[in-house]
């Protein structure tokens, strides 16, 4: 009986060994998150700071972000200034973590309102997302050679995935014409999006969501819109559409629908992981520049059929009561 019980005292502290383990990988998106779970699976615990749908460049840190951050064994960041409030903390949380920068290796585009600072969205290109995986397999591997392998193999099949997701985004943006390709939208989240996939971008507020949105440039995407008769503007998943509804009303177009730039979906929608999110968006925006055009088209015909409807009901009313006031 003794030794029965010494076995399972013995498997069970295996099984509870196994889980401590686990590398803990913190990743601050849940973008890459996503990422990191496909190529550490169940090899590695996983979580993530800035909850689905929350905006992170306005993202203020919780408690239990620190103590995420005091467990951590690495944590995965994005940089080129995208997580302004991390490095504070880090610091509070006083842990042992090492910090990832998913962007090392990557060309980053100059910030559109400060020339000296860069763009942080360089997830929105497929290309560099490809670097983020190689960069997060290495501090795996770093971390835990054991299941080098099993990475590996992991990271290969996603790269795959990866060059098809590639190829049907600049398939979608082809079908939109050469001269309806302007994407706006509520932060200037897509230039990565629009220099890799052949987009123009007229974004209301900067890359990141902290500046107040200037009256002239609401002037100068009124202006766009008229000029090149734009059909549909886009909202953001973590954004208040508010301003995107007004420029809406003011010009009589349609919102094209939801993007996702800087968060995840939530798990039960297609955009509830990162090739999801972004063929999600390249739908949305042919979609939107395309076809909402002919929408509308389609409901200004059926307005003028109502018309000429009502006025042949008119004069049909108007000769019965003739033709009857005459009878008598
Ligand atoms: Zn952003």
């Amino acid at each position: 009986m003794k030794i029965i019980i010494t076995q399972i005292l013995i498997f069970f502290s295996c099984i509870v060994y196994a889980q401590a383990a686990k590398p803990k990988v913190l990743a601050t998106c849940s973008i890459w998150a996503d990422m990191a779970a496909v190529i550490g699976g169940e090899m590695i615990d996983l979580d993530y700071i800035v909850p689905v749908g929350s905006d992170p460049h306005l993202y203020e840190p919780t408690p239990s972000d620190l103590l995420k951050v005091s467990k951590a064994d690495i944590i995965l960041i994005n940089g080129l200034t995208f997580e302004g409030w991390l490095s504070k903390l880090i610091k509070n949380a006083s842990g042992q973590a090492k910090s990832i920068l998913l962007t090392e290796g990557i060309n980053p585009i100059t910030n559109t309102e400060h020339q000296n600072a860069t763009d942080p969205h360089a997830w929105m290109d497929v290309m560099n997302v490809k670097k983020y995986c190689l960069n997060i397999f290495k501090s795996l591997s770093d971390l835990d050679p054991l299941h080098t392998e099993e990475y590996r193999f992991n990271l290969d099949l996603y790269l795959k995935e990866l060059d098809a997701l590639h190829q049907f985004i600049l398939l979608e943006i082809e079908k939109i014409p050469n001269h309806k390709r302007i994407l706006i939208t509520s932060h200037d989240g897509f230039q990565y999006f629009g220099k890799a996939y052949g987009l123009q971008l007229q974004p209301l507020q900067g890359t990141s969501t902290e500046s107040d949105v200037q009256s002239a440039t609401i002037v100068k995407v009124n202006q766009i819109i008229r000029k090149h008769q734009i059909n549909s503007i886009f909202a953001e998943s973590t954004i208040n559409p508010k301003l995107i509804q007004q420029i809406r009303q003011e010009n009589n177009i349609q919102i094209g629908g939801k993007l996702y730039a800087d968060s995840l979906g939530d798990p039960k929608v297609e955009a509830g992981t990162y090739i999801g999110m972004m063929k999600h968006n390249a739908r949305i925006i042919a979609e939107g520049l395309i076809t909402v055009k002919n929408k509308m088209n389609e409901n200004e015909q059926e307005s003028k059929t109502f018309i000429y409807l009502g006025i042949f009901l008119f004069y049909l009313i108007t000769l019965t009561l003739l033709f009857l006031v005459n009878r008598k």
